[in-house]
């Protein structure tokens, strides 16, 4: 059976695995298999490859090697950072991530204040409402560095400043952002960042923690000692090499795939502007590359979906963990978008793996369906 043409334009949702990724992975599944935790010379391999991958990643986004935690995921890289201030307070926004929304809602059930900035039309967190409302309560500032439904880029280093000045320690969810635009820790004065590999072309289970050196959190996992003692459970050893390869890849062609992409973005917008279709683009000029995030007026997103998906399309409502949900989405709720437009919003986000031939059968399949 040969299997079906797809075009995937859901890269906010999950990435391709490189094959070079996949490469790299395979000797830790099947030769060398050992718990890295033994002290046999069988376990020298799966050892140094994690202290590799481990400076790897932590080359790629400025920190130190012992500032990086391997985790399981984004979700609990961001659970490890919102659940460790035990009873203190913690200031967030309203268009972040589940991860972080509803790891804050567990804790607001438990007593621990929490305050949502909101953010303009364009999905910009308002400062001067963030600065005001910090109180001595507030002991962690936890804002996405790009949001996953509009692409918009925020002030990093302006958060984490105030942040500091209210002193806050200052954790960012970049899961969008690592591997596609460049981030330096240590010069933006990050605290705590969240990452996850399969949202740059790396496997899916695999994600890390950045604690800066001074941050103290409490173990995520109790367990055996891996990861200093902080995440304990055996190292998922393939995963991490996998990581640490798509992650340096990415970085090193970083400039390169943005420029591709945001061409890509540019023909896809171009076609649809001409086919005469009445829709608005969401999020800032400042995105992360590949997030085209529209509301076609009169159009229901779930509708268009599925349409597209017939025609052996893949993109997106809202985030992937929101496409079972019809509502109109926290995010574009929080900018605004009027709800002529709000109800037909879809996400086409556009990876290294795209093409131009794709963009444009995607704009003139969207134009068949509202037509
Ligand atoms: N945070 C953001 C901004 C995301 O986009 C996602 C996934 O879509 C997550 C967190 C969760 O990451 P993971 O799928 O690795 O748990």
């Amino acid at each position: 059976m040969e299997a079906r043409e797809v075009i995937y334009a859901d890269n906010a949702a999950t990435t391709k695995l490189d094959i070079d990724v996949f490469d790299a992975m395979k000797p830790f599944l099947l030769e060398d298999y050992s718990n890295p935790s033994q002290p046999y010379s069988f376990s020298r391999e799966s050892k140094n490859a994690i202290k590799n991958a481990r400076k790897s990643i932590a080359f790629c986004i400025g920190a130190d090697p012992e500032e990086i935690y391997f985790t399981s995921c984004g979700t609990e890289s961001d659970n490890w950072a919102i659940k460790s201030g035990g009873e203190s307070g913690i200031a967030t926004s309203i268009i972040e991530h589940h991860a972080i929304l509803n790891s804050c809602k567990s804790l607001e059930k438990k007593g621990v204040k929490v305050i949502y900035a909101p953010v303009n039309s364009v999905g910009e967190i308002d400062i001067t409402w963030l600065e005001k409302n910090l109180s001595s309560e507030i002991k962690l500032v936890s804002i996405m560095f790009a949001n996953n439904e509009i692409g918009t880029i925020q002030p990093i280093e302006e958060l984490a400043k105030i942040a500091h000045r209210n002193n806050c320690v200052f954790h960012t969810d970049a899961v969008q952002a690592v591997g596609h635009i460049n981030i330096n820790v240590h010069e933006m004065g990050i605290d705590m960042l969240s990452a996850s590999a399969h949202k740059f072309n790396g496997p899916k289970g695999i994600g890390f923690l950045y604690i800066k050196k001074g941050v103290i959190l409490p173990a995520f996992f109790d367990g055996g000692g891996q990861e200093r003692g902080g995440r304990a459970g055996t190292e998922n050893v393939p995963s991490i090499v996998g990581m640490a390869v798509a992650l340096q890849k990415n970085c090193d062609h970083i400039k390169q795939n943005e420029n591709y992409i945001r061409g890509l973005e540019e023909k896809f917008i171009h076609e649809l502007q001409g086919l005469n279709i009445d829709f608005i683009r969401n999020g800032s000029n400042n995105r992360i590359p590949g997030n085209v995030s529209l509301s076609f007026r009169g159009c229901n997103g779930e509708m268009l979906l599925h349409r597209l998906d017939l025609m052996g399309i893949c993109v997106s409502t809202g985030s992937a963990c929101d496409s079972e949900n019809i509502q109109i989405s926290h995010v574009i709720q929080a900018i605004n978008v009027s709800p002529e437009y709000a109800h037909g919003t879809i996400r086409i986000s556009l990876g290294i793996n795209n093409t131009e031939n794709e963009v444009i059968k995607i704009a003139r399949s969207l134009k068949r369906i509202i037509n």
